[in-house]
C-alpha cells in the first residue's frame, strides 16, 4: 500500500484508507483492510459506526490512523469538548489521531470551535485538526483561528461524477500541504454499475491493466497529490479489491483521458 504524508506532520497515512458510513458488518471488514495496509478508518459521531470500529482495532490499536467527526451542531466551545469524550468512550481509545469538524456551521465562529479543538490537543484527546466539506475561503478561516495547530486536512467528495474540487481545493491544499481526504470516491457503488460513457471508458482503460472498474477509478483518484481515497465496503471482496488499487499506478496518458473523457 502507498502512503502519503499528511498535511505536513511527517505521519503517513494510506492513499486507500476504509470509510464506515453505512457500514454494516461486523469486524472481519475492517479488520482485513488494516492487514492490506488500509490503516486510515474514517467515522463520525453521527454515523453511528464509532463501536464497531472500537471493537475492530481491539489489540491493534496502533496499527490504526484513526479518524472521526465531530457534527456541525456540536461546535460550540464545551458541545466540542463533550462530544470527543463520547467518541473516545465508543472507540474506546485515548486519543483520536484526526478530529475532523464534519460541516461548517455558519451560525457558529469557526474561531470558537477551533479554541476547543486546541484544547483538545493540548489535552492529550486528539492528535491532528482536520476539516470537511469545508471550501478554500472556510479552510483559511479555519487555518487563521488556529494559534499553534494547522489544518492537517479537508474530506470532501471527490469522484468520476464530482470534481469540482480540482478547480480550487486541490490546488490550494497543495500548495498549503493539508491532505484531501476524497469521500464517496466510488460515487456511492454508482460508477460500478452504470453502463456510462465513463464507464465504458474506464472498462477500457482497466483491461490493459487487468484492473477493475472500481480499481481504476481508485487510481485514478490518488494519482492527484495531494488526495488519499476512503471508500467504504463491507464485502470483504470488495476491501480486497480496492486495496488493490494502489501499488500501481495508471500512465500519464490514461490519467488525461480520464480527465478529459469523464
Ligand atoms: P463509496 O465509498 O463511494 O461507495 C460505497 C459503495 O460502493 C458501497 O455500496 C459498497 O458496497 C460499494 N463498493 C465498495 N467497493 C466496491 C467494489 N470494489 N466493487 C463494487 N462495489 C463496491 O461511498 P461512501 O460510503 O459515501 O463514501 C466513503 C466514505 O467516505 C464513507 O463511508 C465515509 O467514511 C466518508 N464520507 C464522508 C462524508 C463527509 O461528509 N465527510 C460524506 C460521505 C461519506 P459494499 O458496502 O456492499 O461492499
Amino acid at each position: 500500500m502507498q502512503k502519503k504524508e499528511l498535511g505536513k506532520t511527517g505521519v503517513m497515512i494510506p492513499e486507500i484508507g476504509l470509510g464506515t458510513w453505512q457500514y454494516k458488518d461486523g469486524e472481519r471488514p475492517l479488520r482485513l483492510g488494516i492487514s492490506l495496509g488500509a490503516n486510515l478508518i474514517d467515522t463520525a459521531e453521527i454515523y453511528g459506526t464509532e463501536e464497531i470500529v472500537g471493537k475492530s482495532i481491539e489489540g491493534i490499536r496502533e496499527q490504526v490512523f484513526l479518524a472521526t467527526k465531530v457534527s456541525a451542531q456540536h461546535l460550540h466551545h464545551e458541545d466540542v469538548i463533550r462530544a470527543a469524550e463520547a467518541s473516545l468512550r465508543r472507540l474506546k481509545i485515548k486519543t483520536i489521531d484526526l478530529y475532523q469538524v464534519h460541516w461548517p456551521n455558519p451560525r457558529i465562529p469557526i474561531s470558537e470551535t477551533m479554541k476547543a479543538m486546541e484544547e483538545l490537543v493540548s489535552r492529550g484527546m486528539i492528535k491532528y485538526i482536520g476539516v470537511s466539506n469545508f471550501s478554500v475561503s472556510e479552510t483559511k478561516e479555519a487555518q487563521e483561528a488556529l494559534s499553534s495547530e494547522r489544518i492537517v486536512s479537508n474530506q470532501v467528495q471527490y469522484n468520476l461524477d464530482d470534481r469540482e474540487i480540482e478547480n480550487e481545493l486541490i490546488p490550494y491544499c497543495k500548495s498549503e500541504k493539508i491532505s484531501v481526504i476524497a469521500y464517496s470516491p466510488l460515487s456511492r457503488g454508482d460508477v460500478l454499475v452504470k453502463r456510462s460513457k465513463k464507464g465504458v471508458l474506464i472498462d477500457e482503460i482497466g483491461k490493459k491493466y487487468q484492473k477493475s472498474r472500481s480499481q481504476v477509478v481508485l487510481n485514478w483518484i490518488t494519482s492527484r497529490d495531494p488526495v488519499v481515497a476512503i471508500p467504504k465496503a463491507d464485502k470483504l471482496d470488495h476491501v480486497r479489491e480496492n486495496c488493490a488499487a494502489s501499488d500501481w499506478r495508471l500512465s500519464h496518458d490514461d490519467i488525461r483521458r480520464i480527465d478529459e473523457e469523464t
